[in-house]
């Protein structure tokens, strides 16, 4: 993002964030106004917290075919200190791929890639250092297939690394067979969303393979809680420590949260989800812990006491220091 890094330099290291992002074509919709100051500052003030926890570099998992800004992550990396890893690559083509680069093989995507690993992204001189890879559910689709073979020729060429998303129980597998398929070094993928499931001998073979193990989404309840992910990833630290990977899959701004029409938030199923992933987890540390409302708005995303207090209320009813008082009795 701010230069090259030699790899002692990272420092404690979440693999896979969105330190900047957006649904695909948010930005045809004109209704939105970003207001970039605003999603610059919330950023770094999330990145600064991290670098409390130790952490000193995040990789950006936005692909190309996202709503990515190069520009502002690299103020939000600037701002912050935080080292950030930007992505080339491509999400699924469920999402829907923009027609010209349907229409390139894959040596040409792979020229595509490098050219952001190796001069810069989105006609910026900010370049990648990561190349993202997701395939959808069922199957490794045709052009999620081509995908992997430019991400594997541009890794070959720059030495970028790889990590993907993947989708359902088997996900991960098939992906393997595509990696190796197209002869990827699998010792330089990272299978992410492996936390999709729990099962242990699922995460083994995908070590075993070669690959680096995601359990990425820590955090996101809805998807897996994280009591049984918590035992999956002491399980895989059992038999392949140098295999796990841990991360969030956090968005710390979007377009889409700092958008100035309100007259009908229902567009933006994305930071619905956001928001009641953040609400959930609020209720969850109301419940359990002591900690004061505004450190619980901090853990969760929340900017301040006042914004946990607002969309708490309006997602559960009640205020959180009444939902507290009402859980544990006076
Ligand atoms: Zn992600």
């Amino acid at each position: 993002m701010t230069g090259d890094l030699d790899a002692d330099q990272l420092g404690r290291t979440l693999v896979h964030e969105h330190v900047f992002t957006g649904l695909p074509g948010l930005e045809l919709d004109g209704r939105l106004q970003l207001d970039a100051d605003s999603a610059v500052e919330r950023a770094a003030s999330w990145l600064t917290a991290a670098a409390g926890h130790g952490v000193g570099t995040v990789v950006d998992a936005t692909p190309m075919n996202w709503y990515r800004r190069p520009d502002l992550m690299r103020r939000i990396s600037e701002r912050s200190g935080v080292a950030v890893v930007a992505s080339t690559g491509l999400y699924t083509e469920r999402m829907g791929w923009p027609f010209h680069l349907k229409l390139l093989r894959a040596t040409e995507l792979a020229d595509v890639f490098t050219r952001e690993i190796e001069h810069g992204m989105a006609g910026t001189d900010v370049r990648a250092g990561m190349i993202k890879i997701a395939t959808g559910q069922e199957s490794v689709g045709k052009y999620e297939r081509r995908a992997i073979e430019a991400a594997v020729l541009a890794q070959q060429r720059t030495g970028a690394g790889i990590l993907t998303h993947n989708e359902g129980p088997t996900g991960a597998l098939q992906q393997l067979e595509a990696f190796t398929d197209a002869g990827a070094d699998l010792s330089r993928v990272l299978i992410g969303y492996c936390d999709n499931s729990t099962a242990a001998e699922y995460h083994r073979e995908i070590a075993e393979r070669g690959a680096h193990v995601g359990f990425d989404r820590v955090g996101h309840y809805t998807i897996t809680p994280d009591g049984p992910r918590h035992e999956a990833i002491l399980a895989l630290l059992g038999t392949h420590p140098d295999r796990v990977l841990l991360s969030h899959d956090a968005v710390a701004a979007s377009l889409g949260e700092f958008f100035s029409t309100e007259e009908d938030p229902r567009w933006e199923e994305f930071g619905f989800t956001l928001l009641r992933q953040r609400v959930a987890v609020a209720r969850e540390l109301l419940e359990t812990t002591d900690l004061p409302v505004e450190q619980i708005a901090g853990r969760c995303g929340f900017g301040s006491g006042a914004g946990l207090r607002r969309h708490f209320t309006d997602a559960v009813g009640v205020s959180p220091r009444s939902y507290r008082s009402t859980f544990r009795g006076p």
